[in-house]
């Protein structure tokens, strides 16, 4: 028996895969890695002496997976536009709380989708280094976009196939793990449109070949159709939001682009907010065809923008709720949010998924989320990279189910 070893043993372990439950299921963790997992009955001779703990009618299963977070948001109303007025010392403040939020709620990886001048890393390697707690962080640095455009304030600018190349290698230097760039404009941004394509495709294709070749991955911001298009053509590894978003904030799907984006293999990450919900109630034109892009095959992965306006770090769950009620199955949603996000953002078989090798990221929560999603608001216990976490309180709002509903039960027949 390993000195450092533990069983944890609830009614199902779910290992990230879809049908990958384990009834009255163990997961074996030692030296910060999941070393066994399997059903309790059939655990190895070697660890029946090991200390366990049980979860008595609860689920274990893999730490979760926020695609699509800004840790320089702090999710409260005007928060982006304060951000631009924040110090750096103080804006890495912010970011370390929204870390530490986030692994309050089971997030134990967060792909950091744009913060300003890369202070993104410093978070990440505080975490990397044990300074503070928070998830895995995977960071895109400041946001590649034009000159005035989405997200101009981050300070990463370039308008042209040149001068992106140069941008992409500088934040290879100073340390980011991936790209992001704004194919489109952006609706918090002043004199900026959602529907505005931003680049060319063969300045979105300069940005894709520079980062492959410097072995990172593109996530690409885009809304409209023709943003969509431009980074489909370049070959981005994933498309953030994906709204089809028209003039008029009006939803458009192109099918063809749809099917094009499935073909490619790329990553969708629909950011279904925990607010949606509300906000189609505002603009009932505004509704993301989430649903059409699962039943054409596209591969969602789980992304709450978790930081912007209106959106805490602490309503991940939320995001998830949103997307069941959108209409994708429950534990589809949890394999966008663990096994798949963990593919997207290449980490497989590190995160995502409960498997003998992979990093000891792992929770406990009461009841089923495979039938009841809802039930991951009732955390029971987290670990990340082997080392338990006591969760902060969190105090985060529920999404407005009856008025979802019933939008969707009229939606019938009339969405795809
Ligand atoms: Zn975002």
């Amino acid at each position: 028996m390993r000195q450092d070893a533990h069983v944890y043993t609830a009614d199902a372990v779910w290992r990230g895969m879809p049908g990958s439950t384990i009834v009255d299921g163990a997961v074996v963790v030692s030296e910060g890695e999941i070393a066994w997992v399997g059903a309790a009955v059939d655990l190895p001779a070697e660890y029946t002496a090991t200390p366990a703990r049980h979860f008595p009618g609860a689920t274990i299963l893999p730490g979760l997976i926020e695609s699509h977070a800004h840790l320089s948001y702090d999710g409260r109303d005007g928060t982006k536009a304060r951000s631009f007025a924040r110090s750096a010392p103080n804006l890495v403040a912010v970011m370390i709380a929204s870390a530490r939020e986030l692994l309050s709620v089971g997030v134990t990886t967060a792909r950091d989708l744009g913060a300003r001048d890369n202070l993104s890393i410093e978070v990440r390697d505080a975490v990397e280094e044990g300074l503070v707690r928070g998830p895995r962080i995977l960071v895109a640095g400041a946001q590649l976009t034009t000159t005035g455009g989405h997200t101009w304030q981050n300070h990463a600018r370039a308008d042209s196939p040149d001068e992106l190349r140069k941008l992409v290698r500088s934040h290879h230097k100073d340390g980011v793990d991936l790209i992001k760039v704004n194919a489109t404009g952006g609706f918090m941004t002043a004199k900026s449109a959602p529907w505005f394509a931003q680049f060319s495709v063969e300045e979105i294709s300069a940005i894709v070949e520079e980062a492959h070749r410097l072995g990172k991955k593109v996530a690409a911001h885009a809304h409209g159709v023709e943003g969509i298009q431009r980074a489909v053509a370049a070959g981005v590894d994933t498309i953030e939001h994906c709204t089809f978003i028209a003039d008029g904030a009006v939803v458009a799907p192109d099918l063809a682009v749809i099917d094009e984006i499935v073909a490619r293999g790329i990553f969708v990450c629909a950011t279904t907010t925990w607010n949606l919900p509300a906000m189609m109630r505002h603009n009932p034109d505004f509704r993301p065809p989430v649903k059409l892009m699962y039943e054409r095959g596209v591969k969602l992965i789980a992304g709450n923008d978790s930081g912007i306006d209106g959106v805490p770090h602490g309503n991940f769950a939320g995001g998830l709720e949103t997307s069941v009620l959108l209409g994708i199955p429950e534990e589809q949603v949890l394999v966008g949010a663990t096994s798949r996000a963990a593919a997207a953002l290449g980490l497989e078989g590190v995160a995502g998924e409960l498997a003998a090798g992979a990093s000891a990221d792992l929770i406990a929560v009461s009841g089923d989320p495979l039938t009841d999603i809802s039930a991951l608001r009732d955390l029971r216990f987290v670990m990340a990279r082997g080392s338990a976490f006591i969760p902060d309180p969190v105090d985060v709002a529920a999404p407005d189910r009856a008025y979802t509903e019933l939008m969707l039960s009229k939606l019938e027949g009339t969405m795809p």
